[in-house]
């Protein structure tokens, strides 16, 4: 049974220790001390990292028995070795864990919402709740918790027999647990079982904040960062609201209403350009009626071929052309790194689109097909584009 010295002193971080085992792992060795300042994974906080005698140890995990280091490094069964914690991640944990505790707390005092879920992961702390708040209401949570850090209450750890725990005030009933449980309680505050490490006052959490609440489950998921964590997170989001703002030369306060006023002003161009569109495709259609030349089996070809076209002009093109009685019609056009052909033909017009697009496919070196009535596919752009879509025009007006 490995002592855990985190348990007694979560502020030690550093300890001498006997190693009791040490075996090959699939990333190095798994070395059991008869002691440790490591918390392994647990109770929703993270393992912490560290080292022993100088070498990484990157998980710590527990057993029944023991507590398992993941180190880099082998070292000799009996041997005295020297074990430290990350304390800037010991720290992050702490503050993200007690963090919890107090706001869990601060739901279910206010709102009698209970804490059902939790996960941390780096940088994301979420826990649920089994009743749905409003965004008010987990500011005046976020509040309450706050005051609970900024009194800097004491957080004390005691080991009660099961027996003792109906006479707390507990958040959390469980009465599944039996013999010495470790209780973990906050002046005026939260009251729960609990494995993991805590500051020995409240302070240390520095700031809980609230980043995110959504419905989940019928309740509640809220998303929050404590300490260090929720300063980063911050200075990241001042970044970006401080660069959005010199993108639209506002003021940050305004940026919300300068990208509702692009949109709008959007909005606006895109309705201009399809009128123009509009306008340009009436024309375009009128010429290439004028000019139509007729082919072999008495259909009209109007076959457009358009540079740096979009999709859904294309389509549109393609509709109208095809409304054309007796018509042959192509659209081919090319769009950045393709160029897409269609085929169609119009009422009453004779021809096989099939035809026409197994050709296209093999003077572009594409792939596409369709029926008989209409086809489509397209090609890897390249530069002679243009004199291949005119060789494919002369062939459908020979057709
Ligand atoms: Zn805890």
């Amino acid at each position: 049974m490995t002592e855990k010295l985190f348990e007694r002193d979560s502020n030690l971080k550093i300890c001498e220790a006997t190693v009791v085992e040490c075996e090959p792992a699939p990333q190095g060795y798994a070395v059991v001390l008869d002691r440790t300042v490591l918390f392994p994974e647990g109770g929703g906080q993270l393992s912490d990292t560290g080292t022993i005698n100088g070498a990484l140890v990157k998980h710590v995990r527990e057993t029944k028995e023991k507590i398992i280091h993941e180190c880099v490094a082998e070292f000799p069964v009996g041997s005295r070795v020297t074990v430290q914690v990350n304390w800037t991640d010991r720290l992050d944990h702490m503050q993200q864990h007690c963090g919890e505790h107090i706001l869990s707390y601060a739901f279910w005092k206010l709102f009698g919402a209970n804490n059902v879920g939790f996960h941390m992961n780096e940088r994301m702390v979420t826990i649920d709740l089994d009743k749905e708040v409003t965004l008010e209401e987990a500011f005046q949570a976020e509040d309450f918790a706050n005051r609970q850090v900024w009194e800097d209450l004491p957080v004390t750890v005691s080991y009660l027999p099961h027996t003792e725990l109906a006479d707390l005030p507990m958040r959390k009933k469980n009465e599944k647990l039996t013999g010495i449980l470790r209780v973990v309680a906050v002046r005026d505050g939260d009251v729960c079982t609990c494995c993991g490490t805590h500051p020995t006052s409240t302070g240390v959490v520095g700031l809980i904040k609230i980043t995110k609440i959504e419905k989940h489950k019928g309740g509640t998921r809220v998303e929050f960062l404590c300490g260090r964590w929720a300063l980063e997170d911050a200075r990241k989001k001042m970044r970006y609201i401080q660069d959005a703002g010199n993108m639209l030369s506002t003021k940050e306060e305004r940026v919300c209403e300068s990208i509702g006023r692009l949109e709008g002003e959007i909005a606006e161009l895109k309705e201009k350009l399809r009128a123009a569109v509009a306008q340009l495709q009436a024309s375009e259609i009128q010429k290439l009626l004028a000019e139509a030349p007729v082919n072999a089996a008495g259909c009209q070809v109007l076959a457009a071929i358009k540079d740096e076209y979009e999709p859904k002009s294309a389509k549109t093109l393609f509709g109208k052309l095809s409304d054309t009685p007796n018509a042959l019609v192509a659209v081919i056009y090319r769009n950045g790194e393709r160029v897409n052909y269609m085929f169609g033909l119009g009422p009453g017009a004779a021809g096989d689109c099939k035809a026409i697009i197994a050709r296209a496919n093999e003077i572009f070196g594409g792939k596409g097909g369709g029926k008989k009535e209409s086809a489509q596919g397209g090609a890897p752009y390249a530069a002679d584009w243009k004199e291949k879509a005119e060789k494919l025009v002369a062939v459908m007006k020979e057709t």
